[in-house]
């Protein structure tokens, strides 16, 4: 009895992706063993490794010179590697539209002189700021921002309108709206919410920005290093690169991203749309800036909301409870959340309002 896993992440997966893994699980292609058992330098990994990369670039129309990687340490490694890797001036300016977009900043601090050029931190993070008139330090070595603010669930629609190199956290959205990789230097994601179990994190960098890291960058932090060897310097988390194979194939044979986008769309505007004409729940997210991946409401008490997370538990809708920091709730309907999920959640909302109105 499968229910509808509404989780931040690590979060849902495809249940066909989930059949894929399991019915290969003992024996991979009739070699006895599983995927997870043999050598990540033996021939059936390294294809899985191949693909998987081929396959990305596929899906997100990633240009000839950039190099995908697939790391360790999730995104929040990436707050470190990033600045060791790419503040060769040891200068760079930092968007602050939520809770990871702060954790990036406060790490960048340690590796130079990170400074904030706009945020919506007095508002709560309940918008996004204007990027048209954004004002970047000169001679920094990059801008970074969270494309997707998966606690307070806002998503940039405008990129910041600057020259400097754009450095952007996709990890609750990646794959789930079409994206001009072009625009950016680098892209960074950890797996466990758009795309595969925790334990792989996806870096897309380009290649220019390579090989200039820090003294002090360490080894396994070091993109240039990671590229040269394919992603595979050290032992790869081999299980989470397989299970991201699976699902970028299952998203390919959906029709891919674009395809992948309407859904989401379709799915957010319903959710969006019955919180708007209800007077009992309520998003304060900025209309414009509002996540089609993460979609926070709150009912009229801290009570209702408790009593709401226990009763939609119950009802097979789980994992609505709010983050730590913001309380109420939150549906996350990330690309494996069918479309049925999100109106089984809105039958229950309406149900519950009519119950305790
Ligand atoms: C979940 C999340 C992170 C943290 O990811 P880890 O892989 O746990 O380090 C960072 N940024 C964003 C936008 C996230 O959603």
């Amino acid at each position: 009895m499968r229910v509808y896993n509404f989780a931040a992440g690590p979060s849902t997966l495809p249940l066909d992706v989930l059949k894929e893994a399991q019915a290969e699980l003992l024996d991979y292609q009739g070699t006895g063993m599983s995927i997870i058992e043999m050598s990540h330098r033996g021939k059936p990994f390294m294809a899985v490794n191949q693909e998987a990369n081929e396959l990305l670039r596929e899906l997100m129309g990633i240009p000839e010179n950039y190099s995908v990687l697939f790391v360790q340490g999730g995104a929040s490694q990436q707050f470190a590697a990033v600045p060791l890797n790419l503040a060769v001036n040891k200068k760079a300016d930092y968007i602050l539209t939520g809770n990871f977009a702060q954790k990036a900043y406060e790490e960048g601090l340690k590796y130079g002189d990170m400074a904030v050029c706009a945020s919506s931190k007095e508002a709560g993070y309940t918008y996004i700021t204007d990027m048209k008139n954004i004002k970047v330090r000169d001679g920094v070595d990059y801008v970074h921002f969270t494309y997707n603010n998966t606690i307070y669930g806002s998503r940039f629609t405008e990129l910041p309108n600057t020259d400097a190199t754009l450095v952007t956290d996709m990890s609750s959205c990646i794959l789930s709206e079409k994206v001009d990789v072009s625009k950016f230097g680098l892209i960074y994601a950890g797996a466990q919410k758009n795309i595969a179990p925790a334990g792989v994190t996806i870096v897309i960098v380009r290649k220019d920005l390579l090989g200039k890291q820090s003294d002090i960058c360490p080894t396994m932090l070091n993109y240039a290093i990671q590229d040269k060897n394919d992603s595979l310097y050290n032992t790869p988390p081999c299980f989470p690169i397989y299970m991201a194979l699976l699902v970028f194939r299952h998203l390919k044979k959906l029709g891919g991203v674009e395809v992948m986008q309407k859904i989401n769309e379709e799915k957010a505007k319903l959710l969006y749309d019955f919180i708007d004409n209800s007077s009992f729940y309520k998003n304060k997210v900025a209309v414009k800036d509002r996540s089609l991946m993460n979609v926070p409401f709150v009912s009229p008490s801290e009570e209702l909301d408790a009593k709401f997370v226990a009763e939609a538990t119950k009802n097979g809708l789980v994992s609505l409870k709010g983050h730590r920091v913001t309380g109420g709730m939150r549906a996350s309907i990330y690309n494996a959340m069918p479309i049925e999920g999100v109106k089984a959640l809105i039958d229950f909302m309406k149900k519950f309002e009519m119950e305790n109105k």
